[in-house]
C-alpha cells in the first residue's frame, strides 16, 4: 500500500481538467496524506466493452500516477447492481431484472457473473484493482438515509409511495446544470414526455426511492414503500460513505455528465450544503467510424470478442495489452476511433516499444563513460502524463528514444553506461509502471506472435511424430529436447501431444 520516496526527484506538479470549471487546474489534494477518488463503474447486467475499459483504464493511469507521486490514494469504484432503469428518465425495467428475466436467472446471479467477468477483464488489461468496490445493493440503508436528508430539507416530495427530486425548487437557490453548462430550459426541453411521469411534479425532476411494482423482485423495505433507490442515489451514498462529504476527484464516461453527475451534485447539496467533490474528471467515448459505440446502439463489440476475435467488425483478435495500448494513444479526453488498422498500428507500436525496453536490458553497460544526466526522457514523459494524462505525448518521446536505442543496438551510436541506465529506467517507469503495460503479456501477445508460435509449435509435433513413427528416435529425442532447451515442454497424451510455454 505504501510507496516509498524513490520517485520524489521525478515528482512533478499534476495539472487536470475540472469538468466543473471547464479549466485545467493544478491538482491540490484535501490532504497531503491521502487523494480520495470516486469513479462511477459498470452497471452489471451484461459483457464488458471497450468503453467499459476506457473508463478503467483512465482513472487507472491516474491511480498509477498518483501513487507515484508519493500519495496514499483511495480509490473506490462501485458496482452498479440495482436501480439502473432501462431509460434515465425512471422508466421500464431495471436493466438488472431484465437481464435476469432473459437469461432465466436470478438479479443476483446475473450481477455475481458480469462482476466477476468484468474484475477479471480489467485485470487481464493491467487495471489495479481499486481500494473499494461497494455495491449499490448493500448501501440501501444509506441511500435510505439520503433520501430521508433531502426531504428533510423541503428538496424531495413523495408521490405514490416514490421520492423525488424537487429540480424546480432546488433551481430556486442553487444552480442546476453547472457541471453539464444546461440551463433549466435546455433540460426541460430535453426530457422526454413519458409514461409514468405524472406522478413527477416537473419532468426534470428524478427519482431517489421507487415504490416496487408487485411483479419487481429487487425491492427493500423504506419509510415510504417497498422499493428500491433511483440510480444517482447510491454514487452519492457511498461516496460520502467511504470518502466523506468532501474528497478529491470524481470520474467516469462522458456519458455519465449529464444526468448522473450533475444530479449527484444536487443530491449531495440538498443533503449537506456542496459539492461533493472538487476535480471532475470525463473520459471522452470510443467511436466507430465516428459513431458512438454502446450495447444499447447494436454496434458494442465486447472485450471478450475482441480477445478471441469473433465478431464480424474484427480481422482477428487483439490481446488485452494492445487494447489498453490502443486507449493510451488518444488522451483521455479526445474520442477515439476504432478501426482494424488503428489496432493493428497500435500493436506494431507497442511491439516496437517492448523490443526496444527489452534491448536495453540486454545491453552491454561497457559503452563509452559519459557525465551524469538528468534522464530528460523520463522528465518530458513524466510532464507530459501530469499535464492531464497525456498519455499519447508520452509515448511520442518513448518512439522518439526507440530510435537511439535501436541504432545502440546497431552498433551504430555509443552511449555512456548513465545514459544506458537512464534510458532503461524511464521505459520501465514509464510504460510499466505508469501506463501499465506488462511486458510478457505484451511481448506475447504483440505482432500476430502468439499465432504464429501455434502454427510453428503444430509442424514441429507433426514432425516429431512422423519420425517416432518412422523410428527415428534420434529425430524425435532432438525436437523434444532443443524445445525444451527453450522453455518449451510437450507432453504426449493417448490422442496427441499438447505444448506448454514455461514464462
Ligand atoms: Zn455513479
Amino acid at each position: 500500500m505504501s510507496n516509498n520516496n524513490s520517485n520524489e526527484r521525478f515528482r512533478k506538479d499534476i495539472f487536470l481538467h475540472n469538468s466543473l470549471t471547464r479549466k485545467k487546474e493544478l491538482f491540490e489534494p484535501i490532504s497531503q496524506e491521502v487523494v480520495g477518488m470516486y469513479v462511477c463503474g459498470p452497471t452489471v447486467y451484461g459483457e464488458g466493452h471497450l468503453g467499459h475499459a476506457r473508463s478503467a483504464i483512465t482513472f487507472d493511469i491516474l491511480f498509477r500516477l498518483l501513487r507515484f507521486n508519493d500519495y496514499k490514494v483511495r480509490y473506490v469504484r462501485n458496482i452498479t447492481d440495482v436501480g439502473h432503469l432501462e431509460n434515465d428518465a425512471d422508466n421500464g425495467e431495471d436493466k438488472l431484472a431484465k437481464q435476469a428475466r432473459v437469461e432465466k436467472l436470478e438479479p443476483m446471479e446475473v450481477a455475481q457473473h458480469y462482476t466477476n467477468s468484468y474484475r477479471a477483464q480489467m485485470a487481464k488489461m493491467g487495471c489495479l484493482s481499486p481500494s473499494i468496490e461497494p455495491l449499490a445493493s448493500g448501501h440501501i440503508i444509506e441511500q435510505i438515509e439520503l433520501t430521508r436528508q433531502i426531504l428533510d430539507k423541503g428538496l424531495a416530495y413523495e408521490s405514490n409511495g416514490s421520492i423525488y427530486f424537487d429540480v424546480q425548487k432546488y433551481a430556486q437557490s442553487h444552480r442546476y446544470g453547472e457541471l453539464s453548462g444546461r440551463n433549466l430550459d435546455d433540460i426541460i426541453s430535453g426530457t422526454r414526455d413519458l409514461d409514468g411521469q405524472s406522478e413527477k411534479r416537473f419532468s426534470a425532476d428524478f427519482a431517489l426511492w421507487k415504490k416496487a411494482s408487485p411483479e419487481h423482485i429487487m425491492r427493500w423495505p423504506s419509510p415510504w414503500s417497498d422499493g428500491f433507490p433511483g440510480w444517482h442515489a447510491e454514487c452519492s451514498a457511498m461516496s460520502r460513505k467511504y470518502l466523506g462529504e468532501t474528497f478529491d476527484i470524481h470520474g467516469g464516461g462522458m456519458d455519465l455528465l449529464f444526468p448522473h453527475h450533475e444530479c449527484e451534485i444536487a443530491q449531495s447539496t440538498a443533503a449537506y450544503g456542496h459539492s461533493p467533490a472538487r476535480y471532475w474528471l470525463h473520459n471522452n467515448m470510443i467511436t466507430l467510424e465516428g459513431k458512438k459505440m454502446g450495447k444499447s446502439l447494436g454496434n458494442a463489440i465486447s472485450l471478450t470478442q475482441f480477445f478471441t476475435g469473433d465478431h464480424k467488425l474484427l480481422d482477428r483478435a487483439y490481446s488485452a495489452m494492445v487494447i489498453r495500448f490502443f486507449i493510451l494513444t488518444a488522451q483521455y479526453r479526445s474520442t477515439l476511433d476504432f478501426s482494424n488498422e488503428a489496432l493493428i498500428a497500435a500493436e506494431k507500436g507497442l511491439f516496437r516499444l517492448l523490443s526496444a525496453q527489452e534491448a536495453l536490458h540486454k545491453l552491454d553497460k561497457s559503452q563509452i563513460t559519459g557525465h551524469k544526466s538528468q534522464n530528460e526522457l523520463l522528465n518530458k514523459c513524466l510532464e507530459a502524463i501530469c499535464d492531464d494524462m497525456n498519455t499519447p505525448i508520452a509515448i511520442a518521446h518513448l518512439f522518439d528514444a526507440v530510435k537511439t536505442v535501436n541504432s545502440v543496438v546497431d552498433g551504430k551510436e555509443k552511449l555512456s553506461a548513465e545514459a544506458i541506465s537512464d534510458l532503461r529506467m524511464a521505459f520501465d517507469l514509464v510504460l510499466g509502471e505508469l501506463l501499465g503495460i506488462s511486458t510478457q503479456e505484451g511481448v506475447a501477445a504483440s505482432g500476430g506472435a502468439d499465432e504464429a508460435l501455434g502454427g510453428a509449435m503444430e509442424l514441429l509435433i507433426e514432425m516429431r511424430s512422423e519420425a517416432k513413427k518412422a523410428r527415428d528416435f534420434a529425430t524425435s529425442d532432438k525436437i523434444r529436447n532443443s524445445l525444451a532447451e527453450v522453455g518449451i515442454t510437450l507432453k504426449d497424451r493417448p490422442d496427441g501431444t499438447d505444448w506448454e510455454l514455461k514464462k
